[in-house]
């Protein structure tokens, strides 16, 4: 890392007035870099309506928010976001340069990594500091190969966090400094023009935020028996979680897939009933703090990752389990 430049510039989504949790969980990536390099953390949202945001961020612990409020960056293009982090970058000269790995997000570190002809690594799950320099660590195969990455071409560094790599910073007990600014994008800067934006009626499951996950693969035999599987979910106040096969035989809709070509989530607690662990489907959980599995073989493989394994029958441990719960529900 660049001896004089050592802070970190975070971009902070914002997603219906809140920062999205990726946005704030690489606060605390940002925090350590530049604790490391004895740099700052400075945080960037950019929008309107931010005030909530702001505030929620200028309490985690940063060292400076700086907003970049204009009812012109109210919807995200890529465009403009990239062309105003190109000149916050420029003017607070950071050596490393957060964002997300979110569908929005994603884009931005490479398009400002070639605008700076540095490099950038893509959906980071740590990072560590070893003889100076910074190693990232992304993963391979389904998440089964950890790749170690160092950025040797540039000072500076972009990176995209992956959501539930690391955890959301405390509240801190003062709020960091907030600085408004205005970043004018130059017409020519803007290629696309949004003509119209249709929203799209489906189902919203939010699994990468749920704290408690119950999901439920083709060892539940049947749409039917996969009922027990939201009973379940719905006892404990979490959301139900599916594997690809249960999505395709139709006993769920797609928006409830975890895994490799569904959602990634990182709750406290995850139940897997009748999943086998297939590497497609645990690169999706893996990051879980806490992994209960279910299944009829002592040798499914999602043993290897669960914190407590009950080999039986998911249609004769779930009845039990539920009634268990409730009992202590009652009892509490
Ligand atoms: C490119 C690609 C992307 C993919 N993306 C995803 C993805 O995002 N998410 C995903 O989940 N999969 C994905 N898959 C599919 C993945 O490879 C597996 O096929 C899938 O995860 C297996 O689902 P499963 O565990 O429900 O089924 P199975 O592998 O068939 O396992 C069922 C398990 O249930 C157990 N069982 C059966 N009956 C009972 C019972 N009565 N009680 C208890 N246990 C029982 C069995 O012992 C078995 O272990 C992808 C595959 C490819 C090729």
């Amino acid at each position: 890392m660049d001896r004089e430049h050592k802070d970190v510039l975070a971009y902070v989504e914002v997603s219906d007035g809140k920062p999205v949790n990726v946005g704030l969980e690489l606060l605390t990536c940002a925090r350590s870099i530049a604790d490391g390099a004895g740099g700052k953390v400075l945080a960037v949202l950019i929008g309107s309506g931010l005030d909530a945001a702001v505030k929620k961020v200028a309490a985690s612990g940063v060292d400076r928010v700086i907003v970049v409020t204009d009812p012109a960056y109210t919807v995200f293009r890529q465009d403009e976001y990239t062309s105003v982090l190109e000149r916050l970058i420029r003017r607070y000269e950071p050596a490393v340069v957060l964002t997300g790995n979110t569908p929005l997000s994603i884009g931005l570190a490479p398009r400002l990594a070639a605008r700076f002809q540095s490099g950038c690594v893509a959906d980071v799950t740590s990072v560590r500091r070893e003889n100076g320099s910074l190693t990232w660590v992304t993963t391979r195969y389904c998440g089964t190969v950890l790749a170690n990455e160092v950025i040797t071409n540039s000072a500076l560094q972009f990176a995209t966090v992956r959501p539930g790599s690391f955890s959301k910073p405390e509240a801190s007990e003062t709020a960091a400094p907030v600085e408004k600014i205005s970043v004018a994008v130059p017409a020519d800067a803007v290629r696309t023009k949004i003509r119209d934006t249709v929203q799209k009626i489906s189902e919203t499951v939010n699994l990468e935020d749920a704290d408690v996950v119950v999901a439920g693969g083709r060892g539940m035999g049947s749409a039917e028996n996969f009922k027990l599987v939201e009973k379940l979910a719905s006892l404990l106040g979490g959301v139900v979680g599916a594997t690809r096969p249960v999505i395709e035989d139709g006993w769920i809709s797609r928006a409830h897939q975890v895994g490799q070509s569904g959602k990634i989530v990182s709750p406290s607690l995850y139940i897997a009933c009748g999943i086998s662990g297939a590497t497609q489907h645990v690169t999706g959980m893996t990051s879980s703090r806490f992994i209960v599995a279910i299944n009829k073989d002592e040798d499914a493989p999602i043993f290897e990752i669960a914190n407590v394994g009950v080999v039986g029958d998911v249609m004769k441990v779930l009845p039990v389990m539920m009634e268990e719960i409730r009992k202590i529900k009652t009892e509490a």
